[in-house]
């Protein structure tokens, strides 16, 4: 019925760009939350067959599970918990990152070789303070473990003139000579996403870890579309028309009728609402592709169901109904979608999907 269409050849081409771009430094492609919706096995897998040096993602179970898929390559991950049984990942030769000394410990304790350190350097998020950073440091020499990274996240990357992002290298190059100073080698130094990597080559150092870029999609609208950067969107989300019909003057479309015809229209209703994952967001404000042309959402997403508008196509049940996909035939980008919606195009494609709609790939 409903679909999300996956091109693993749009993957392989942006791996395929964004190591051209970042060379010499590293590429890690970053697979987390099921590869942001587009399949986390599959993503990985072509990412690896376009040169990828690295995969990540965020949680030691996500990096079990890809390893059960066959998975063998560099792995780091980066997000869990202080109940989390770390031996399975150490098993399976997954690389962790420690925040902070007791998390250290744990990891070691698992039987852990090597480990990355992770320095907040502003986003306050994850990572050691700068204060105990030192503290960090000389606990990993002295415990004997190998650092094999030394890394940290940006917070306003997108915004590539944004002053954080200086502050950010700066405080980095100054956590990576305290571990110098301390006489551990940080390994492999890596700060930037995809918005760093495109658009700020000096944020590099050794690898850049890009995950949205490698879905095709633009990490800064504001200043690059995906074609701009080279870029092939990978998703495309398409079903079929359930129904068409007409309505008259003065009908209200929807739930709390927050739309009402001014004129007699066709409207037709598409099998996918914010049970699949489309926001409800969408409400009056996105598009979808019928028939070449783009018709507007009308009223409110339901949970199962939306209703657009196909006012003069000479469309029928049946008919082809495209979300946003790589934009190729007229349709919706999911960035268009994120901004019709309020929000970024990560979250349209991490969200949608579920039990009633299909992944293929081609
Ligand atoms: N690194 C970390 C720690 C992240 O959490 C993420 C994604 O949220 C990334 C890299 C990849 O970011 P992007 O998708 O903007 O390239």
């Amino acid at each position: 019925m409903a679909e999300i269409l996956v091109d693993l050849d749009a993957v392989r081409h942006n791996v395929a760009r964004l190591r051209e771009v970042v060379a010499p430094a590293q590429l890690m492609v970053v697979v987390k939350a099921d590869g942001y919706g587009h399949g986390m096995v599959a993503v990985a897998r072509a990412a690896r067959e376009a040169g990828a040096d690295w995969l990540a993602v965020a949680t030691p179970d996500e990096a079990v599970a890809l390893r059960g898929a066959g998975d063998e390559g560099p792995l780091l991950c980066w997000l869990a918990t202080p109940d989390q049984d770390y031996r399975p990942a150490v098993r399976f030769g997954v690389t962790l990152t420690a925040y902070d000394v007791a998390q250290l410990g744990r990891i070691v304790a698992a039987g852990a070789t090597d480990v990355q350190l992770k320095v907040d350097t502003g986003l306050s998020r994850g990572g050691s303070t700068l204060a105990s950073w030192a503290g960090l440091v000389s606990q990993a020499r002295d415990l004997a473990v190998s650092v094999s990274g030394v890394w940290s996240h940006l917070a306003c990357s997108d915004e590539p003139e944004h002053p954080a992002n200086d502050a950010q290298e700066q405080a980095f190059r100054e956590a990576l000579a305290t571990a110098e100073e301390l006489g551990v080698d940080p390994g492999l130094r890596h700060l930037a996403n995809s918005a760093a990597a495109l658009l700020r080559p000096g944020s590099r150092f050794d690898a850049v870890r890009v995950g949205i870029a490698t879905y095709g999609l633009t990490p800064a609208p504001q200043v690059a579309s995906s074609a701009d950067l080279g870029l092939r969107p990978a998703m495309t989300v398409r079903t079929e028309l359930a129904l068409v019909k007409p309505i008259v003057a003065g009908a209200g479309v929807s739930y709390g009728h927050t739309f009402v015809a001014d004129r007699p229209m066709e409207v037709a209703v598409v099998p996918l609402g914010y049970g699949d994952g489309v926001p409800r967001h969408a409400s009056s404000r996105a598009e979808v592709l019928v028939r070449g042309s783009r018709c507007p959402v009308l009223g409110r997403v339901c949970m199962d169901q939306l209703v657009v508008d196909v006012t003069g196509l000479g469309a029928r049940a049946g008919d082809e109904v495209v979300l946003f996909g790589p934009g190729d035939a007229g349709e919706p980008l999911a960035q268009d979608w994120a901004e019709a919606c309020g929000t970024i195009s990560y979250e349209i494609v991490t969200r949608i999907g579920g039990t009633r709609v299909d992944r293929a790939y081609r």
